[in-house]
């Protein structure tokens, strides 16, 4: 049996993918979920091996080093990134969502140009910005890094293989779904 696709979603922090996601995998049973490892703290809610593996800068750089890495990247003053082996193990079930922003989508590009790269993008800034305050859970420094950051991830949406609208997380998965049927 021929391996899962990789399916790569990005698109600023606050601009729904969990949600998205979260529709998606309801819908389609056979998709996977990759968990990424991090060394951000949890947020309220957050569960260690389902949300994140929570890990500590050490261990990461200790995984890079390894190669263990499919793709990582350091933003927002952390580490993220998609451990290999997991990946790969899910893959043998079928098509593996990766929720990565595009400095690891580009990595990824390399390394698997059958991935297929999927960018969403929020009805507005203002919207993605209320959106980003409505969560509680993040500092005014956050935001602001957060604001700055999404300007830059617009700016890469250019070379995905799709731009999808998160007007309404339900249409948005679907648009989605059709895409990755194709
Ligand atoms: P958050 O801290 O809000 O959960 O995520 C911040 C950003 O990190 C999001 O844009 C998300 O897509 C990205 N991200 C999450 N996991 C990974 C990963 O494994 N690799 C890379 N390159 N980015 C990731």
């Amino acid at each position: 049996m021929s391996k899962g696709k990789l399916i790569v979603i990005s698109g600023a922090s606050g601009v729904g993918k969990g949600t998205v996601l979260g529709i998606m995998m309801k819908k389609r049973k056979d998709l996977s979920f990759s968990v990424s490892a991090t060394t951000r703290p949890p947020r309220p809610g957050e569960i260690d091996g389902v949300h994140y593996y929570f890990i500590s800068r050490e261990k990461f750089e200790e995984m890079i080093a390894e190669g263990a890495f499919l793709e990582y990247d350091a933003h927002a003053d952390n580490y993220y990134g998609t451990p290999r082996a997991q990946a790969e193990e899910k893959r043998e079930r079928g098509p593996v969502l990766l929720d990565i922003e595009p400095a690891g989508a580009k990595q990824v590009r390399e390394s698997e140009p059958e991935a297929v790269l999927i960018f969403i993008m929020p009805p507005s800034m203002e919207e993605l910005e209320r959106r980003l305050r409505g969560r509680g859970d993040t500092s005014e420094e956050q935001i602001k890094l957060r604001m700055e950051r999404a300007v830059w991830e617009m700016e890469q949406k250019q070379w995905y293989d799709h731009v999808v609208v998160n007007d309404d997380p339900e249409r948005c998965a679907d648009e989605i779904l059709k895409i990755i049927a194709e």
